[in-house]
């Protein structure tokens, strides 16, 4: 946990997960100032890298952080500052790196506006903290996804783009009574014309149609994943063709309705690769989806380079040695 005042960050340290204390006019509370990301280290399982543990794009993430900070007005962090504290924190933190393949530990940079005033004028003091905890990938079977007609996510020219903490109180009431009927995740349409899909709650989206997997562009509406960045970079050397192309979701649900060859999977750091079995809405729509072969593959794909037991590009594994 670090605190920023006056142009300078301090208080620099290490602590068990105690309670913030915070004043009721706490301007994050309020107004939102307020990003964050996730990232995770794996136990290097294969490569002779001289580390235990691996950090993956470290520096894709501390980018996106401070894309985010600029669109909320926050100032940027040092990105080697960003990944120095990072290591720090998992060199110490070595042993609750889970050792089992598919499970990490889950890192929550964290960055709010911690004046505490009631105007919306971005705050002078900042709170960065960073979570760490052992975790699995978010969803170890195939989710349900519920295409939302109803709410918007994003708009264009808002914060979609960047990982403010608002962008998801969008969701909340769109997926409470979800829960209920079995969905795990929605799948967000653009706000304009509620006609292409944009991306689920927590992951990026992909469609695999015949022998082509599709992703929408990115927009001002759409996370920048860092593991959608990750597949698409990867697909020339799987075989695979991936094209970034709008989604009509119109014509994807009736090419699973009509019995295509069609999956559909969400990407991200928590849930890696999460093959979509079900498709619902309000209307009661419900369509099964055919077996996922190409997710499966990505899944695997993604966690063995995750694990250092395939080699990754030049610069997306950063290893943390144990102190
Ligand atoms: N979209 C949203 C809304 C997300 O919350 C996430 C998770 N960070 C993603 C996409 C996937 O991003 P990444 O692959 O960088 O985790």
């Amino acid at each position: 946990i670090a605190h920023y005042r006056d142009g300078a960050w301090e208080d620099v340290r290490l602590d068990a997960l105690d309670p913030l204390s915070l004043a009721p006019h706490t301007q994050a509370l309020h107004y939102g100032q307020a990003i964050f990301e996730g990232m995770k280290a794996y136990r290097n399982l294969g490569t002779d890298l001289p580390g235990t543990a691996l950090l993956f794009r470290p520096h894709e993430h501390a980018r996106r952080f401070n894309r985010s900070a600029t669109r909320l007005g926050m100032p940027e962090l040092d990105e080697d500052v960003y990944v120095a504290t990072l290591e720090r924190l998992v060199s110490t933190l070595d042993a609750l790196v889970p050792e089992r393949q598919g499970q990490s530990l889950y890192l929550r940079p964290t960055m709010f506006g911690a004046t505490a005033h009631l105007s919306v004028v971005p705050s002078t003091e900042y709170c960065f903290v960073v979570l760490a905890t052992p975790s699995d990938a978010f969803f170890t079977a195939p989710i349900s996804a519920w295409i939302e007609r109803r709410f918007s996510r994003a708009g264009p020219g808002g914060t979609g783009n960047v990982k403010a903490a608002g962008n998801y109180a969008a969701s909340f009431a769109a997926a409470a009574p979800l829960a209920k009927l079995g969905f795990q995740q929605l799948l967000w349409l653009d706000a304009v014309h509620h006609t292409h899909i944009e991306e689920f709650t927590a992951m990026n989206v992909f469609v695999r149609r015949g022998d082509t997997i599709l992703t929408p562009p990115l927009s001002d509406t759409i996370l920048a994943g860092i593991t959608r960045d990750s597949l698409l970079r990867l697909a020339g050397s799987l075989g695979l063709s991936m094209v970034e192309k709008p989604v009509d979701v119109a014509e994807l649900v009736d090419a699973i309705a009509s019995g295509e060859d069609v999956e559909v999977f969400g990407c991200g750091t928590g849930a890696v690769v999460a093959p979509v079995e079900l498709i619902g809405d309000e209307t009661g729509l419900r369509l099964p989806l055919p077996p996922f072969p190409v997710a499966t593959r990505l899944r695997r794909h993604m966690l063995d380079l995750q694990h250092g037991v395939l080699p990754a590009p030049a610069g997306w594994q950063r290893p943390v040695p144990t102190r």
